[in-house]
């Protein structure tokens, strides 16, 4: 499909019209959608993972670490909304994924494994290639990192770890999320140097098989924990500690609602939007249906409505809203639910309100943690044998030790975004530099995107935005 370049000269790979600098879901389907579209263009993307499209999320391995929606939710397309499910029922009558039978569901209802999607979107990126070649358009794979960053009003220079530079017209960051389990921080709590991955089965298999685990973190990523620590075997206790100690719901797969908010331009803040939101919940329970149907229209309006906001209202969101939107909206899929139902049922898992005040380790090397918890003054430590931070995504730029981040702050190419969430941009995805100009050649789209849009992480979003900025690039 794609070529990769390690050790090439740059003057092979040619100045780029679009370089791509994250090759996870973002980067490839920005190619993928400009590659359909009419015209010659020569694509770089720039991405140290041997493999495109699936970045962070989608290098999964297990089967237990799946989606959070099911197939007929999580289309690549925004056009074409069972691209997924058709893909998926191809993949299965070939043979692929014999696991989904025991899910006994029509193939739109599955929740496919993370890996398994990777596939899906590789595939499509494959095709879209095949489709742009026709148009004399190209795209190279250069498998390394960018470490550096400068750009006026003609042209990007990127350098690359390894030292080379290459020039493009245009340049995308699509650098993707920084898991807070696996980035350098530069303002440590000591959580990461003591914690192990949530997603390592390898790593925890190290852990005794009735070893006392102790969890930070009470969302998505801790069912995936709860689903590694199932993998590599462990039987013992787990205690998870979060702020608000609230669980994420399960998926359902309600019926259709009304798009309330599309008939309410009033509505404009949090108060508001929740107010609203719970009348419908509960006319939605009266009738016998679901309150996950009249939220689940919510979502398309959420990045309308956050960039309406004022920086209070959105102040306000985050401190008060935001751990029941996180724990009502982000739902976890089935299968992880069900084992964590399991576990509670058995006695095994406990959940508990405390805030994490400090890490350390007692003299024969076991993880301490100091907790305050919920409504309490008094520190206490907790001690384990093994520890796993889940506390998810770090967004805020200031906080990560990498290269390049560091120095496009640094030089002012870039500032944060809204209430210090990844980088400002302006609508269309140009990036702001520090006196709040958008850049003519710089531009972001998904996660780093969270300050200017909230929700700009998930399939939907980033389907939806790699198609948007597609368009705009090919009319500069
Ligand atoms: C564990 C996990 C599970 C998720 N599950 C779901 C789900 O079930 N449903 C859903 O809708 N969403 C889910 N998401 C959210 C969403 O789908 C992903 O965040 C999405 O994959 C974002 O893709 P991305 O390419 O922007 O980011 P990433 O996946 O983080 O990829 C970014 C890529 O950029 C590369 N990169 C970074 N910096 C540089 C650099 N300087 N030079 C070159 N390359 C660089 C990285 O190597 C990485 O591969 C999940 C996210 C995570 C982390």
């Amino acid at each position: 499909m794609t070529e990769p370049q390690g050790g090439q000269a740059a003057t092979a790979i040619g100045e780029a019209d679009v370089l791509i600098i994250g090759g996870g879901l973002s980067g490839t389907l920005l190619a993928m959608q400009l590659l359909r579209l009419p015209g010659a263009r020569h694509i770089v993307l720039v991405e140290p993972r041997p493999e495109l499209g699936r970045g962070e999320a989608y290098s999964a391995t297990e089967l237990g670490h799946t989606l959070n929606g099911n197939a007929a939710r999580m289309s690549i397309d925004p056009d074409d909304a069972d691209d997924l499910t058709r893909w998926l029922q191809a993949h299965i009558t070939d043979g692929g994924w014999p696991e989904s039978a025991a899910q006994q569901v029509p193939v739109a209802h599955l929740f496919p494994p993370r890996g398994l999607f990777g596939r899906y979107a590789q595939q499509r990126l494959a095709e879209a290639l095949v489709r742009g070649k026709v148009q004399g358009s190209s795209l190279t794979h250069v498998r390394d990192e960018v470490i550096g960053l400068q750009t006026d009003d003609r042209r990007v220079q990127v350098t690359l770890k390894d030292g080379r530079q290459l020039q493009a017209s245009i340049a995308v960051l699509a650098t993707g999320m920084f898991p807070a389990a696996r980035t350098a921080q530069r303002q440590s709590s000591g959580l990461n140097a003591a914690a192990l991955d949530p997603w390592d089965v390898a790593a925890l298999r190290g852990l005794p098989v009735d070893a006392r685990v102790l969890i930070i973190g009470s969302g998505l990523t801790m069912v995936d924990a709860l689903e590694s620590l199932n993998q590599a075997g462990h039987r013992g206790p787990i205690e998870v500690f979060s702020r608000h100690g609230l669980l994420p719901h399960v998926r359902r797969q309600p019926p259709a609602w009304e798009d309330f908010l599309s008939q309410a331009p009033e509505i404009r803040s949090p108060l508001q939007l929740l107010r609203a939101l719970r009348q419908h919940c509960q006319r939605a329970q009266a009738m016998g249906i679901d309150w996950q149907a009249p939220l689940d229209t919510v979502r398309v309006h959420i990045p309308r409505l956050w960039s309406q906001a004022s920086d209070v209202q959105r102040r306000q969101f985050v401190r008060h809203v935001r751990p029941w939107w996180e724990s009502h909206h982000h739902r976890s899929p089935p299968q992880g639910n069900a084992l964590l139902q399991k576990l509670l049922k058995e006695g095994r898992l406990t959940i508990q309100a405390a805030s994490l005040q400090g890490v350390a380790s007692s003299d024969d090397g076991r993880p301490q943690i100091r907790l305050r918890y919920r409504g309490q003054t008094q520190v206490r430590v907790v001690e384990g044998d093994g520890l796993i931070n889940s506390t998810g995504i770090e967004y805020d730029w200031r906080r990560v030790d990498k290269a390049l981040p560091r120095q496009l702050l640094e030089r002012g190419l870039i500032r944060v975004g809204n209430l210090g969430l990844g980088i400002a941009a302006d609508p269309s995805g140009a990036v702001l530099n520090a006196q709040s100009q958008p850049a003519k050649r710089l531009f972001a789209m998904g996660p780093p995107l969270r300050g200017e849009w909230w929700e700009s992480t998930a399939v939907t979003d980033v389907a939806l935005q790699a198609k948007a900025l597609a368009a705009k690039l090919v009319s500069l």
